[in-house]
């Protein structure tokens, strides 16, 4: 059995109490909202804080506000569950109900909360381990090692963000709310998130999301579509989000942002554009779904990036005589060859399957489907 480490925990009353209580403690103190993320990283030693700083008790952090015309608030605070059947978001989010609705289980989504959600660790199957199978393989450069054991030959973390509403909230156009101790301020959600698996977040760690504002849902419409192995619960192998407002039925505005597919949600800024001012045909549906798809790939193939960078080109000489003896003996080309075709191959038939479903859209184009 896994037990947590021990460790202090402050019950901050007020936000001002939460960030002097993190400014106190410095790098020994974190944040817990639900928990439900956070202790079992720390069951497996991913985090090691000596003093977690409590979110349930504020209150100012729960509740929903607003109205679709207006635009709504949704505090950090508030529960997964109460998201997901809130009437209003179901209703003109539905991306962002459907998304907080297939987080985890029931159990996880009563304690879970939306802050904790957009905030939550990137993953891996080299990392989400328990220490004494992180231990085994020499450990990695995200927790206790100096090496990628995706990617041998790379400087950073490619763990992946495993959000359910963060490419639901990036679709939207969401923005959050950050308190620190140098005051408050207002982002776009996509400016919160960093293309990179260890700091993945664009805040200090004494700021405190305290806010997700979702802008007048206007004309837009949303979906959110998730493929994950286990249908019962599980992390998102690829969480698909599009957001679109029609003229009759001509596509005006589009967002579609993919998630569980690099270190932070993407947007297919292509596809996108080819949805613009176009009618939702079968034929436009599949051209969208590709440039789509292709996202993925020109990740997975080093388009943006070094072949080796990502593992799927044979690291030099060099780079593999760095590795320590233990990690050279796995690193033989059958298995890194094996390791990369089988993680491009499956993500390839996820993407594609889930950009069909993109035809959902076309639905909500006809007329007697629109109020
Ligand atoms: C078995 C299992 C299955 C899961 N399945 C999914 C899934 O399918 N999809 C998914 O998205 N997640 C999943 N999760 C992860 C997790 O349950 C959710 O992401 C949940 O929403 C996290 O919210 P929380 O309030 O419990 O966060 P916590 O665990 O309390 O915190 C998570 C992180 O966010 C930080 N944090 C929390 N609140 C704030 C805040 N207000 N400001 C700044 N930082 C903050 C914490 O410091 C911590 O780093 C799963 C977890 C488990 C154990
Ligand atoms: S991507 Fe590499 S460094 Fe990051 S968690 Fe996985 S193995 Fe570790």
């Amino acid at each position: 059995m896994m037990r947590l480490p021990p460790f202090t925990y402050v019950a901050a009353r007020t936000l001002a109490e939460a960030t002097a209580a993190l400014a106190e403690h410095g790098h020994a103190a974190m944040l817990v909202a639900g928990g439900t993320d956070l202790y079992p990283n720390m069951k497996r030693r991913q985090f090691e804080p000596r003093v977690l700083v409590g979110l349930r008790g504020i209150r100012e952090l729960s509740g929903v506000r607003g109205s679709a015309r207006e635009g709504v608030t949704l505090g950090a605070g508030t529960t997964l569950s109460t998201v997901a059947a809130h009437r209003e978001i179901a209703t003109h989010y539905p991306a962002l109900a459907t998304a907080a609705g297939l987080v985890s289980s029931p159990q996880l989504r009563a304690m879970g909360t939306i802050g904790g959600n957009v905030c939550v660790d990137t993953r891996c199957n080299y990392y989400n381990q328990s220490f004494e199978w992180r231990r085994a393989i020499g450990f990695c450069m995200k927790k206790d090692g100096d090496t990628c054991l995706v990617a041998p030959g790379s400087t950073r973390c490619w763990a992946v963000s495993s959000s359910d509403t963060a490419p639901a909230l990036v679709s939207l156009d969401a923005r959050v709310r950050l308190v620190g101790p140098g005051g408050e301020r207002t982002v776009p959600i996509a400016a919160l998130y960093r293309d990179d698996g260890i700091e993945h977040l664009a805040k200090t760690r004494e700021e405190i999301v305290t806010d997700i504002l979702l802008p007048p849902a206007d004309e837009w419409r949303s979906t959110y579509l998730k493929l994950r192995r286990r249908g019962s619960f599980d992390f998102p192998v690829l969480g698909v989000a599009v957001a679109a407002r029609f003229e009759g039925d001509v596509v005006r505005g589009a967002r579609i942002v993919l998630g569980a597919v690099a270190s932070l949600p993407r947007s297919a800024e292509r596809a996108e554009a080819a949805l613009i001012g176009r009618r939702l045909t079968p034929e436009v549906i599949a051209t969208v779904a590709d440039l789509a798809a292709g996202i993925f790939l020109r990740i997975a193939f080093g388009h943006a990036h070094s072949q080796s960078a990502i593992g799927l080109k044979r690291p030099s000489r060099a780079s593999r005589s760095r590795r320590s003896t233990r990690y050279r003996s796995r690193a033989s080309s059958s298995a890194w060859t094996r390791r990369s075709s089988c993680t491009t191959g499956l993500q390839r038939f996820c993407v594609a399957r889930a950009m069909k479903s993109l035809s959902s859209l076309a639905v909500w184009a006809r007329p007697s489907c629109r109020s």
